[in-house]
């Protein structure tokens, strides 16, 4: 449906902005490179401040960035005014017309760039059919539920056929059912219509869930990029680990090196882990995913329990390793052995889910 997929590809930029308190520049986007591949779906994530909406923003051509390029396909866009370039953006508020019907939303766009009527009619009825509003085209928006509006305002940006879709947190509005549904249904779409597709939100599963990759800010710097996997299990900081999921963080000595297995002390146990590139001898902190470890009579880590806690499809434990606290999620616990507050064990996981930093 899209005339034609186009990557997105930033380098260099950065976006400064004066603090309105102290009246000092500063940088909310500060030398971020990154390749969007054609018809992917990338998402920028990241808390409160990080530079994330600013960056689609210059995307789209709301800002215009201080340094650095920004290219659609082969064509440098800086000097390009919004509607000039081949985006369309899909908003938080919707921002539709509210004393109109769902056509001539859809088809306000079109209308202006002087389409015929026949080919408006068809183009609106195809893009309603794919966002799942079909026959609904005389529906006033303002009768409509935050899903149906959330299509109508999918819809309208889609009708244009950009080459690259823009989507500022689109689902914030939603309640957290509906949230997963429509996010969902934002990857079918975006899919079936082939799409390149740049996504906000800071809800680390919404991103997980739609992303072919995410691309994790902090402080307007890029932390990381990578597919959903590549982040949540090969995280290059304690802020990308505990930014994506839940982590634990262990302070390991690397003790010796053999055939790229490394020896690690950790408080008072030790375990094997794969330490290619690693060096003997120094200190590292290990990345081990509370779903990626058990409490069991005997492991790697000896510890004490702290907390253990009936949760349904896991038991939840705090246990001490040392002096770190460590959070273990045992899965399906129902015919395990549970241990309580005070109990002494082990903590015992498979080496290979095991990340150093
Ligand atoms: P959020 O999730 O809260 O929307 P974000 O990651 O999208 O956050 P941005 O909106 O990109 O963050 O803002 C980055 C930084 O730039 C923030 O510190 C913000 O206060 C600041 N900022 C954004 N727009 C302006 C502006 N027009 N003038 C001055 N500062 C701005």
């Amino acid at each position: 449906m899209a005339k034609e997929k186009k990557g997105i590809r930033l380098e260099h930029i950065s976006k400064i902005y004066k603090d309105p308190k102290t009246k000092q520049d500063f940088y909310a986007v500060h030398d971020v490179s990154l390749n969007i591949e054609p018809g992917s779906f990338a998402t920028l994530l990241g808390p409160s401040g990080c530079g994330k909406t600013t960056i689609l923003r210059m995307i789209a051509g709301f800002e215009s960035p201080d340094e650095g390029e920004i290219y659609l396909g082969d064509e440098a866009i800086n000097a390009l005014t919004p509607n000039k370039r081949d985006t369309a953006m899909v908003f938080q508020s919707y921002a539709l017309l509210p004393h109109y019907n769902i056509f001539d939303n859809v088809s306000y766009g079109l209308k202006l760039r002087k389409m015929d009527k026949e080919t408006i009619k068809k183009k609106v009825t195809d893009i309603l059919g794919l966002v799942g509003l079909e026959g609904m085209e005389a529906r006033m928006t303002n009768q409509l539920s935050g899903g149906q509006q959330q299509r109508v305002a999918l819809a309208r940006a889609l009708v244009l056929e950009p080459g690259v879709l823009l989507f500022d947190e689109p689902l914030s509005n939603l309640d957290a059912k509906l949230r997963v549904t429509m996010r969902t249904e934002i990857r079918r779409i975006q899919q079936e219509a082939g799409i390149t597709a740049v996504y906000v939100t800071h809800d680390q599963s919404e991103a997980m869930a739609i992303s072919d990759k995410v691309i994790i800010m902090e402080k307007g710097v890029m932390a990381q990029m990578g597919t959903p996997q590549e982040i949540y299990y090969h995280p290059n900081s304690e802020f990308v680990a505990d930014f994506i999921g839940e982590a634990n963080f262990l302070k390991g000595k690397l003790k010796s090196v053999s055939g790229g297995v490394g020896h690690f002390d950790i408080a008072g146990g030790s375990a094997d882990i794969q330490a290619d590139g690693h060096a003997a001898g120094g200190e590292y902190t290990l990345v081990l995913r509370p779903e990626a470890a058990v409490v069991a009579d005997s492991g790697q880590l000896p510890c004490k329990v702290v907390l253990s806690c009936f949760m349904g499809s896991y038991q939840n434990y705090h246990v001490m390793v040392g002096d770190a606290l460590v959070r273990i999620t045992d899965f399906n616990p129902k015919n395990k052995k549970i241990y309580k507050e005070g109990d002494q064990a082990f903590v015992k996981f498979d080496p290979s889910s095991v990340h150093i930093l």
